[in-house]
């Protein structure tokens, strides 16, 4: 499904996933993004593409490319009026490939305390909070279009940053047990794990270090997420803490460790181990 809105006078796109028939399938930048990242193996480390990537398929930045387009831009003041629910972080949390994201309360960012020393580490900060906040910033308008894709660029780590602290609160934690609850997050793909569903982990707290992986709670492994789409993802949005801290609290969701092992076998005889 794809639609735009009005936002302080431009125009916000938005691709949910899953919710297109093929007529609906857009041209549009979101569409070309993905193709272009389009590969079998996992993007290793490569995040500065994705964030200039990710730019072209940001809401704030309008492209009239076709006649389509700007018969719709034409209609965003009718539609914008009637579609206040739809926030920041819910167009961010729905792009396609963004799946392993929870929606954070408004309330948690809105405590300065939960964002303590944030600021330091993300450039554009102010604007960046607004736009995740949805608080029109009348200064934005003054940016030049670079300046812009630098605030969408800063606003993505923003939440991640402030995603990997939110997910070890309680609530965080809940909304991270209805998406594991939905397999949202992929099975493991080990034969005896049986498709058991897998968690989000970062194999490093720091930004840019590692893309996201998933830990698999029975077999205690983790492997790269089998949509490409989540290929070049930060690992730090979800942490190296995430899982391990989810499965003690919610300690009843803890399989028994997997005992099955694969035997390598030829014409039937175990392999002798040197
Ligand atoms: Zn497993």
């Amino acid at each position: 499904m794809y639609r735009e809105r009005g936002v302080g006078g431009s125009s916000r796109k938005e691709y949910i996933a899953g919710g297109g028939g093929g007529s609906m399938e857009p041209s549009n930048a979101i569409n070309d993004r993905r193709h272009l990242d389009d590969s079998p193996f996992p993007t290793p480390i490569n995040l500065d593409h994705r964030f200039s990537s990710a730019v072209l398929s940001h809401p704030l930045q309008s492209i009239p490319s076709d006649a389509e387009e700007s018969e719709t831009d034409s209609q965003e003041s009718d539609v914008s009026g009637s579609d206040g629910d739809d926030t920041w972080i819910s167009w961010f949390c729905n792009l396609r490939g963004n799946e392993f994201f929870c929606e954070v309360d408004d309330e948690y960012i809105q405590d300065d305390f939960n964002l303590c020393e944030l600021s330091s580490q993300v450039p554009y900060y102010d604007y960046a909070l607004d736009l995740i906040l949805d608080i029109d910033s009348s200064q934005g308008d003054m940016f030049t279009d670079e300046q812009n894709e630098m605030v969408e660029s800063a606003a993505e780590m923003l939440y991640g940053l402030i995603h990997t602290r939110y997910i070890l609160t309680g609530k965080g934690m809940s909304a991270m047990l209805e998406k594991y609850k939905g397999y949202d997050f992929g099975r493991c793909p080990r034969v005896y794990c049986c498709g058991h569903p897998c968690l989000p982990v970062g194999q490093s707290d720091i930004p840019r270090s590692s893309t996201v992986k998933i830990y698999c709670p029975k077999c205690e492994d983790i492997f790269y997420p089998r949509s490409k789409y989540h290929g070049d993802i930060d690992g730090a949005y979800f942490g190296t803490t995430f899982p391990h801290l989810f499965l003690m609290t919610y300690g009843h969701l803890k399989p028994q460790k997997t005992t099955q092992s694969y035997v390598p076998r030829v014409f039937g005889f175990k392999l002798h181990k040197p």
